[in-house]
C-alpha cells in the first residue's frame, strides 16, 4: 500500500515539469488570445492598435528577420492559420509546433504520471521529432524571409501579391 502510494508520487513528480511546460505555453496562448486582437496592417491590445514600425523596413524598407511576426502569432493563436501563414510562414508554424509539442508534453505527463511504460519511448521519439520540427520551422522562417526580401526588391511583384490577398 506505502509502496503503491510512493510510486504514485514518484510519477506525480515525474510529471510534473512536462505538465507545466505544456501548461504554460497553453495559458500564454490563452491570455494572447483574450487579450490581443491583429488583422493584416497591426495588432490590437484590448481593440486599440499598436503602432509598431519596423526599424529596418522604415529606415531601408527592407524587411527584417521577424516582420509580421506579432500579427501572424496572434492571427494564427485566433485560428487564421492562412493568414498567419501569408503574412510570415515561420511564426504561422511555430505557433502551429509549439501548440503541438504543449500537447505532446501533457501527453507525456499523463504517461508518466500514470506509470505507463509507453512513457520512456514516447519521450525518446517526442526529443527525436522536436529537433526535426524545430529545423523544419527554422527552415520555414528562412524562406519566407528570403521570400519577403525577394518582394521588397521588387514592388511591382509585392503589388501583384497585395491584389491577389485582396481577391482571396
Ligand atoms: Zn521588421
Amino acid at each position: 500500500m506505502l509502496r503503491h502510494q510512493s510510486a504514485a508520487l514518484a510519477g506525480r513528480a515525474e510529471a510534473l515539469p512536462a505538465a507545466a511546460a505544456g501548461s504554460a505555453v497553453f495559458l500564454n496562448a490563452l491570455a494572447i488570445r483574450v487579450l490581443l486582437q491583429a488583422d493584416d496592417a497591426r495588432v490590437y491590445i484590448l481593440g486599440r492598435p499598436v503602432e509598431l514600425a519596423c526599424a529596418l523596413r522604415t529606415r531601408f524598407g527592407i524587411p527584417c528577420p521577424t516582420c509580421g511576426f506579432s500579427r501572424a502569432v496572434v492571427l494564427a493563436l485566433h485560428g487564421s492559420i492562412g493568414r498567419a501563414w501569408h503574412l510570415a510562414p515561420g511564426a504561422a508554424a511555430g505557433v502551429c509546433a509549439t501548440l503541438a509539442f504543449a500537447a505532446a508534453l501533457l501527453i507525456l505527463a499523463a504517461l508518466r504520471a500514470s506509470r505507463s511504460p509507453a512513457a520512456q519511448p514516447f519521450g525518446r521519439q517526442l526529443r527525436r521529432v522536436s529537433v526535426v520540427c524545430a529545423i523544419l520551422v527554422g527552415v520555414i522562417w528562412a524562406a519566407g524571409w528570403a521570400a519577403a526580401l525577394q518582394q521588397a526588391r521588387h514592388p511591382h511583384f509585392s503589388h501583384l501579391t497585395t491584389i491577389r490577398t485582396q481577391i482571396e
